[in-house]
């Protein structure tokens, strides 16, 4: 399969993400520990949906394919199961581009030495997209 693209978490962000990429027609297969999270995919979704648990090596292996996955999307809601996830996908399985995502930007500094690992902060964009807001209006004053 090319261009194989595995998202892990399906909630707003993950779902929104899978459902993209496949319209995109990249190959996605998600995976999220709760199988009622697929129904936020938009139909028609092209993509494969893998229930279990992410930091299952057997699950990531013979059902998501990981070891051949060009990209891969850590978006579940638990910080430490996507550092430990960057982990594993970095130095175990290879992937060449990886995105995790982190509420608490501290963990910057943990996967700062991770290959292919880039990490998105949803709380922190937030804060400065606000802040970015009241400056602007504090200037026009
Ligand atoms: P949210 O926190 O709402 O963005 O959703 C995160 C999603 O990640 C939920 O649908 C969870 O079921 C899923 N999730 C959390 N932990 C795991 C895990 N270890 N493996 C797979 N999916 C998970």
């Amino acid at each position: 399969m090319k261009n194989k693209v595995v998202i892990i978490g399906c909630g707003r962000l993950g779902a929104s993400i899978a459902s993209y990429a496949a319209s995109q027609s990249l190959n996605v297969i998600v995976v999220d520990s709760n199988p009622a999270a697929f129904e936020r995919l938009e139909e028609p979704f092209s993509g494969f949906t893998v229930a279990g648990d992410a930091t299952d090596q057997v699950l990531l292996e013979k059902e998501a394919y990981i070891q051949t996955a060009e990209a891969a999307i850590v978006t579940t809601g638990n910080d430490n199961v996507n550092l430990y996830l960057a982990h594993l996908l970095s130095r175990i399985y290879e992937v060449p581009e990886i995105v995790v995502r982190f509420d608490d930007p501290k963990y910057q500094e943990l996967i700062k030495d991770l290959k292919g690992v880039n990490a998105v902060y949803p709380f922190q964009l937030s804060f400065e997209k606000i802040l970015s807001y009241k400056e602007a209006k504090e200037d026009a004053k």
